[in-house]
């Protein structure tokens, strides 16, 4: 015998599992990684474009006293090791490569 279901709205769904706002800072979620981004500063030229690629906001960034920002290394505690920023790196340069993560 076929069940029918019944179709809820959005309205009726459960709120007990919706987590707090602002609180994505509080999951270390490197733990997943199986690969590690490496960065290499003496080849990177700061075209940032890793730093706007990565979806983790794990290309860590400073101001530099001229006002130029330049990239500071990489946050581990929440890069997820997904390689965007490896690929997005101009193949000439090749200041990020991607390696495999140790235990
Ligand atoms: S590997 Fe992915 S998450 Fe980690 S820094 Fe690169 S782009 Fe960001
Ligand atoms: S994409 Fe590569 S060269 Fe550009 S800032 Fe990032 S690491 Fe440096």
């Amino acid at each position: 015998m076929k069940r029918e279901k019944k179709k809820i709205t959005v309205f009726e769904l459960s709120v007990e599992n919706i987590v707090e706002a602002g609180t994505a800072v509080d999951f270390h979620t490197g733990s997943w990684r199986s690969e590690r981004p490496v960065w290499n500063k003496e080849k990177c030229i700061n075209c940032l474009l890793c730093w706007i690629s990565c979806p983790d906001n794990s290309i860590r960034i400073v101001l530099g006293e001229n006002k130029i920002t330049t990239v500071a290394g990489i946050n581990y505690s929440h890069c997820k090791g997904c390689g965007i920023c490896a690929k997005e790196c101009p193949h000439k340069i090749k200041a990020i490569v991607m390696e495999q993560e140790k235990k």
